[in-house]
């Protein structure tokens, strides 16, 4: 059977990494097994959702490529799966289960049940609900309801132990004496998140519910309404938590913890998929830097670890160059060219006549990069007549004694020399600094600070034939005597 999973967010805030996280475990999954990815989202707490939050989460889920077969946007064949235009099924699900004998109307208020919650607690022991509405009789509920008075629906919980496998903490045993008749219908009609959640999974077909461990110990109470609904249990896997360095549950005060904010700081996607993957999950083996089609290759639920996974920013830095690097020059250059057209520094014929050079250019540039937009400025001297000096460099190495005469003459020497080739240039420059009894590393840095204003860059001889020989001579000129 081919997998169902859904990743279930409710729209209260952003997309967190750790939501990110159970999105991606629920999608590699589906993937691995030609499953199928359900997005539904819980937007139940009308007080808490918002539409902009609903289109901020769809929107990191997009960036991270974490495409759903069915869900807002697509549809599929159990839409609506937006929770607040299904209260409908719930109701009819809670009524179901009143009908069988496994749920029952609670008429009592909400002062009364607090007001036997702290004569419990002000006795010391702790209070679960008494069943007071179960006992009333087939009349009594008659008059109520003739009343209209306001009720709420609590499940039955029947006698015994509630068992079930959790994919990544093995057998779990639940004592059900310990779980009160919980509430499913709230007074006010709405249901609460146990019953919208397993109607909808019931409903949508799931078949690995794949979640983080804060929901744990939702799953005894879930458990019991997937069987008085005489569904198919699916299978759990609770993913650990993911803490920051100092072991504490990831937060705002270890920086940035929702995934926009990624996509702001200009990670790369693929960076972010591989570091998010690695938090809760091993693939085996020593091999750390995965492609999207890898990891969707490797993946296992049983993979997942019982640990708790630590954030580290500066692992992600290192995914982010490692991805960068990997990443093709022409992938490169379609990514970048919003930018590049906005700093003015993009040409059409960088697809065309120029695409060899640009690729050249950017492959030169790219294992310096930590960020992708970093490669704007980079590649700025290269594409563009216009150069921005850094002060410090120039003061540094072009301001110093002679420099302007020793870039005079080997000006000279650059507009002799057939062709800018690296080796050929690299033994002027040497034979030329021998000549007038100075250290290469003098033309060197004045050289690169005049071709590019900075006072680092890649190999000089590869950058000084990809600016091209006019462009280096006219920066020469500028600051040469
Ligand atoms: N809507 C729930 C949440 O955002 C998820 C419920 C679930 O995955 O079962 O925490």
């Amino acid at each position: 059977m081919r997998p169902r999973v859904r990743f279930a967010p409710s729209p209260t805030g952003f997309l967190h990494v750790g939501g990110a996280r159970t999105a991606l475990f629920n999608w590699l999954y589906a993937r691995r097994h030609g499953g199928t990815f359900v997005l539904r989202i819980e937007d139940t707490d009308v007080e808490r959702s918002s539409d902009d939050m609903v289109t901020g989460i769809l929107s990191s889920l997009t960036w991270l490529g974490l495409s759903w077969d069915e869900g807002p946007g697509v549809g599929g064949p159990h839409a609506p799966y937006f929770q607040t235009e299904r209260l409908d099924t719930y109701r009819a699900a809670a009524s179901h289960l009143v009908e069988a004998g496994a749920a029952y109307y609670c008429y009592c208020r909400p002062d009364d049940l607090a007001a036997k919650r702290e004569a419990a607690q002000a006795a010391g022991s702790a209070w679960t609900y008494d069943r007071t509405c179960h006992a009333l009789s087939p009349e009594d509920v008659a008059r109520r309801e003739a009343d209209g008075q306001a009720r709420a629906v609590r499940f039955l919980v029947p006698p015994g132990i509630t068992t079930f496998t959790d994919l990544v903490r093995g057998h779990i045993e639940f004592a059900r004496e310990h779980i009160e008749d919980f509430v499913i219908i709230r007074s006010d009609g709405h249901p609460t998140y146990h019953l919208s959640v397993v109607v909808d999974d019931v409903e949508m077909e799931i078949t690995q519910v794949v979640r983080g461990d804060d929901h744990i110990s939702n799953t005894p109470k879930q458990v019991l309404l997937y069987e008085a609904l005489g569904a198919p249990v699916p299978e759990f896997a609770h993913v650990p938590l993911i803490l920051g360095p100092d072991k504490k549950r990831l937060s705002k005060r270890h920086g940035a913890t929702s995934v926009g904010e990624y996509e702001t700081q200009d990670y790369l996607p693929e960076a972010m998929i591989n570091f998010l993957a690695l938090l809760g999950w091993s693939p085996g083996g020593n091999q750390e830097v995965f492609s999207r089609d890898e990891l969707v290759e490797r993946f296992t639920l049983a993979g997942i670890s019982g640990g708790n996974a630590v954030f580290n920013a500066e692992k992600l830095d290192w995914f982010n160059q490692q991805h960068l690097m990997r990443l093709p020059s022409e992938e490169i250059l379609r990514r970048l060219r919003p930018a590049l057209t906005a700093a003015g520094l993009w040409r059409d014929t960088f697809l065309t006549t120029e695409a060899g050079w640009i690729a050249r250019v950017i492959d030169l540039l790219k294992p310096r990069a930590r960020k992708l937009g970093q490669l704007v400025p980079a590649l700025a001297p290269f594409v563009s007549d216009e150069v921005v000096y850094d002060e410090a460099a120039v003061i540094k190495h072009l301001k110093g004694d002679g420099v302007a005469d020793h870039l005079a003459a080997w000006r000279e020497v650059l507009q002799a020399l057939p062709t800018l080739e690296p080796a050929p240039t690299e033994a002027a420059l040497r034979a030329l600094a021998d000549a007038r009894g100075i250290k290469p590393g003098v033309l060197i840095h004045a050289t690169r600070v005049a071709v590019v204003g900075q006072a680092v860059s890649p190999g000089l001889f590869e950058v000084l034939e990809l600016v091209g020989r006019g462009r280096v001579i006219e920066r020469l000129r500028t600051h040469s005597s």
